[in-house]
């Protein structure tokens, strides 16, 4: 099932820092926009930003399919527990 999902574009795959597969749902257009991720370093969330683009160059001879990011750190919810 995830397969056939990834083969029709509707979701893709990416490892996360632990190099285990994620699975994220594409909305679109976002081929060449970047899947931005994060993924919290103390609870191992990985959580798919919407906003902040990021600029990627990419040398004019390669055809870009999908860009992906993935940053680390502490997300919003272990910040808080770790700051009280
Ligand atoms: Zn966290």
């Amino acid at each position: 099932m995830l397969i056939r999902l990834e083969k029709e574009s509707l979701i893709y795959r990416f490892p996360d820092l632990k190099g285990d597969f994620r699975y994220s749902i594409c909305s679109g257009s976002e081929e060449t926009t970047p899947n931005n991720h994060f993924q919290c370093t103390v609870c191992d969330t990985v959580y798919k930003l919407e906003r902040e683009p990021i600029e990627v160059s990419i040398p004019d001879d390669y055809l870009v399919h999908t860009v992906q990011v993935l940053t680390a750190g502490i997300c919003p919810e272990c910040k808080i527990f770790k700051e009280n």
